[in-house]
């Protein structure tokens, strides 16, 4: 398992049979050469169930690396297609999926239960519930092959948590089953329709209507974006008849796809969108002509409850945003060795280092960032106030912030390939692709800086909580000197203070505050990291962030003198590096 990368990346140029054209990571194991993320799942994870994973997640890795990527190509090269009637010609709408689909959806819900593993015990042969450490490392390595999958997989997870949190007794042992079944013949996939042509970010503007028909709820209207759009079971918002406006008069519906005589129920898909990315996943449009559906909860916390579901795959798709960074990245080291231009290896000149930094630091940041949010999750589902004040602002810090980088990361490493990055035969092009989404759906970068803005600093306070633990993170990370602790400590309070001065304002730079908070949290967390791993990279990414993120700069004078050259060549270095060796680096 312990291959070095060198010796990985030399099996990848040996593959290809080319002296010219660079290599790319397929064949590789994407666990075993992810020294950063090996080092953080050692470092969070309880050892007795490190040890249980770890043939899952070295499988895992290959698969990624192998069968996963190759399915995930000829997927996103043959995307679904509507079928409005069966071949009698009834109304039955079906969307026809390649093979490829089908057998990625089988190792994700087959075999590894990732939309179940953290509802109830026994996938993977673990004898509790995994906690998101775990299930998050699972999403980390699927989507460095496939990312348009990982729709349906975390909707499903996210519908279970609903179900399983506010359905009513009888619906959840009606349901549960089906939700948490690794047979995929009889399991329920679910996923959730919100946005509206009214609008997605203004989603107390939503005109679908509930109303009660004969003691049934029957729900009337017209859902515009619904990813996984066939999926068994759907849980969405609707205003029952004479609620009020706004958000604070939506319910939550669960609505089946099929009626118990095994009837389609009475929605439409009325087209499905052809999109920029996610191009193996249906998104459609969804016509609610009298569906039935089932209240989830209090139909008066609709808003509310959906929210919980919203919040999980904000954070899951701050996990997919590191996880497509991380391809980049290796995908760029891939490429930087192993091209020669004017003689020489790509990764000997000094402005092919520099460019490899800005997709290196970005993807670590967003390591780190799953590894911390996750544990904070854990804390938080076993009952802990403070981590649950602290995930509040976590969550929504890490969706903004890493799916932005994700798309400035894709295209660096597309520029990296050169040509062949924008040519569908390699990777890249579909990362670019696939990356944009990630700004858009569960709450545009805007809307979602506003919520760390305008709700988890200025309402909830939670801007508190996360420098009080960064605080407690940087005070247990002793074996770092206190040159570099001292200053940090002190953009602790300065980061802090500028987002609480910005929420008590018209939060106009609600961006400018969310990115600060992340990078702070970013830095500490690289800094106590390098601190319990010995690894001394760590300790000189956290400097990046604090030299490039967080300090005033004047760009006509680089100010990143000596100590950066001698960062850089020990990053790209593939030996381990001591602390010792980072500290005289990174405090120089
Ligand atoms: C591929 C894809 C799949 C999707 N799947 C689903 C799905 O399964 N379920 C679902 O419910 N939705 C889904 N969506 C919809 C997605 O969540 C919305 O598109 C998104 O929330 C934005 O809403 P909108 O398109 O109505 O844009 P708008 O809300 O009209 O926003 C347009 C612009 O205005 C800005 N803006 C709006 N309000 C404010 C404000 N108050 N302050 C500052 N700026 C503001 C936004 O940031 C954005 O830049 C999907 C979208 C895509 C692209």
């Amino acid at each position: 398992m312990e291959q070095s990368r060198t010796k990985l990346v030399e099996t990848a140029a040996k593959r290809t049979g080319s002296d010219h054209i660079a290599p790319d990571c397929r064949g590789l194991n994407f666990y075993s050469i992810d020294e950063s993320f090996c080092d953080l799942v050692g470092l969070y994870m309880e050892p007795a169930l490190r040890s249980h994973l770890e043939p899952h997640l070295v499988r895992l890795g290959e698969l990624a690396g192998g069968r996963l990527d190759e399915l995930a190509a000829t997927a996103d090269r043959n995307p679904p297609v509507l079928h409005s009637r069966d071949r009698f010609g009834r109304d039955e709408d079906w969307i026809e999926y390649h093979p490829a689909y089908r057998e990625m959806e089988q190792i994700a819900f087959g075999e590894l239960g990732m939309h179940a593993m953290s509802h109830r015990a026994g996938v993977l042969g673990w004898s509790e519930p995994l906690p998101p450490i775990a299930k998050y490392a699972f999403q980390y390595l699927f989507v460095q092959a496939e990312f348009g999958l990982m729709c349906p997989v975390s909707v499903s997870d996210t519908t279970n948590f609903v179900i399983l949190k506010y359905g009513a007794e009888d619906l959840k042992r009606r349901l549960t089953p089906r939700l948490l079944s690794q047979d995929l013949g009889q399991l329920w996939k679910g996923t959730q329709f919100m946005t509206e042509k009214s609008g997605g970010s203004d989603v107390g503007a939503l005109e679908t209507v509930a109303r009660r028909e004969q003691g049934e709820w029957r729900l009337y209207g017209d859902k515009w974006f619904c990813s996984h759009t066939d999926a068994d079971l759907a849980l969405l918002l609707a205003r029952p008849e004479g609620a009020p406006a706004g958000t604070r008069g939506l319910g939550l519906f669960a609505m089946p796809r099929r009626l118990d005589d095994g009837r389609r129920n009475r929605y439409r898909i009325a087209r499905l969108k052809d999109k920029l990315g996610t191009r193996s996943m249906a998104s459609g449009e969804i016509m609610l002509e009298g569906a039935f559906a089932w209240p989830v909860g209090e139909l008066r916390n609709g808003f509310k409850q959906m929210m919980d579901q919203v919040n999980l795959s904000r954070l899951s798709h701050g996990v997919r945003a590191a996880a497509m960074m991380r391809r980049c990245l290796n995908e760029s080291l891939t490429v930087a060795r192993n091209r020669i231009a004017f003689g020489r290896a790509l990764i000997e000149m000094p402005l092919v280092r520099r460019q490899l930094m800005k997709i290196m630091l970005p993807a670590e940041q967003a390591l780190s960032m799953y590894a911390y949010t996750a544990h904070v999750m854990g804390a938080a589902n076993r009952g802990g106030e403070g981590a649950a004040q602290l995930l509040r602002i976590l969550t929504p810090l890490y969706k903004f912030r890493a799916c932005r980088d994700n798309v400035r990361v894709a295209t660096a490493a597309m520029e990296m390939r050169g040509g062949n990055g924008y040519v569908e035969d390699w990777v890249n092009a579909r990362l670019v692709r696939d990356a944009h989404v990630g700004v858009l759906w569960e709450g545009t970068s805007n809307i979602v800086a506003l919520d760390v803005v305008a709700r988890a600093v200025a309402k909830s306070h939670a801007h508190q909580a996360l420098g009080e633990a960064l605080r407690e993170k940087l005070a247990e990370a002793t074996e770092i000197p206190a040159q570099f602790r001292d200053p940090l400590g002190a953009l602790i309070a300065r980061v802090v203070a500028f987002a609480a001065e910005v929420a008590s304002g018209s939060a106009n730079h609600a961006r400018l505050a969310a990115t600060a908070l992340y990078n702070l949290t970013s830095a500490v967390l690289m800094t106590w990291e390098a601190a319990k791993t010995g690894n001394g990279k760590r300790l000189l990414l956290a400097r990046m962030v604090i030299d490039h993120r967080l300090r005033p700069h004047d760009p006509l004078a680089p100010d990143d003198g000596p100590h950066a050259d001698a960062a850089i060549e020990m990053l790209l270095d593939e030996k381990p590096l001591a602390l010792a060796s980072a500290a005289r680096v990174a405090c120089g």
